[in-house]
């Protein structure tokens, strides 16, 4: 907030070093994403994904070594991860935990007042009509995530993000457990928030299905922790077709196999 500019970064993370306690998974990324845009974040098992997604949540067992993470041109790092949630940044983990004991309507609740949002927020009616707009009804009634099937898990995520909103919404895998509908499902709503409210969003994915119904404007490829290439929406169809070992080589090959 702090006055800055619309064209100013949302997000921008620089020189990011980090990783599982003792472990360094991210070994120099960047990356910045301004207000509205959509990135595409592509790479294979192991890349460093989601321990991005986790460091930018603030899991505590996660390190930051080296780098920096601004957020609305704050020090993200520096925040608990609620005051995150409250500047708006959404997470959506490629694992959503079950919360056994704790009905969703009650987490919904508790989640909106962090946010600083009114209860009117998540009462009956946007409730209801954004659980039928994902065809997720049934789970509603349900502790959080309890015996929801894979899917179901995802679309509870963005029923979460339809609610409570957000300004930068990082979606690890939102399309990994999902059918076609789901997917499309899914889509719809993220695009429509991303058209609606300026939304912008990080899709983490190895597969361009998803890309297909939420159009990125800018697509990364992650791979050994550094984004190595960017570009257009055209560089994840590239990747379909050649697939990513092509882009290891570009990166120095035996040099960076070897670390040295
Ligand atoms: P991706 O999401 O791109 O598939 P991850 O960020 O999940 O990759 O994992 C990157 C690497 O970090 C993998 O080799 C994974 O085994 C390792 N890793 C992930 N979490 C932990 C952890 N808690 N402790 C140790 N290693 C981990
Ligand atoms: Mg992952």
């Amino acid at each position: 907030m702090g006055g800055i500019a619309m064209s100013d970064p949302l997000l921008s993370v620089s020189g990011l070093h980090a990783g599982p306690s003792g472990r360094e998974i991210l070994r120099g990324l960047d990356l910045e994403i301004r207000p509205g845009e959509v990135h595409a974040l592509m790479g294979p098992n192991g890349s460093g994904k989601s321990t991005l997604t986790h460091v930018l949540a603030g899991r505590p067992d996660y390190e930051v070594t080296a780098g920096s993470v601004r957020f609305h041109g704050d020090d993200l790092l520096a925040l608990p991860p609620w005051e995150r949630a409250r500047r708006g940044l959404f997470v959506a983990f490629q694992y959503p935990v079950a919360v056994p004991g704790v009905a969703f309507r009650e987490f919904l609740s508790e989640a909106a007042a962090g946010r600083g949002l009114p209860p009117t927020s998540v009462s009956e009616e946007p409730l209801l009509e954004a659980a039928e707009r994902l065809r997720l009804t049934a789970v509603l009634d349900r502790p959080v995530n309890v015996d929801l099937s894979g899917g179901e898990r995802k679309r509870n995520e963005t029923l979460q993000l339809l609610l409570l909103g957000a300004d930068l919404a990082v979606l690890d895998e939102i399309d990994s457990g999902l059918d076609v509908d789901g997917i499309r499902d899914v889509a719809a709503e993220v695009t429509r928030m991303v058209g609606d409210d300026g939304l912008s969003v990080l899709v983490i994915t190895h597969f361009v299905r998803i890309l297909g119904h939420i159009p990125p404007t800018h697509t990364h490829v992650l791979i050994d922790g550094r984004i190595v290439e960017s570009g257009g929406p055209e560089l994840a169809h590239r990747l379909e077709e050649v697939g990513y070992e092509d882009f290891r080589e570009t990166r120095g090959g035996v040099a960076d196999v070897l670390d040295l």
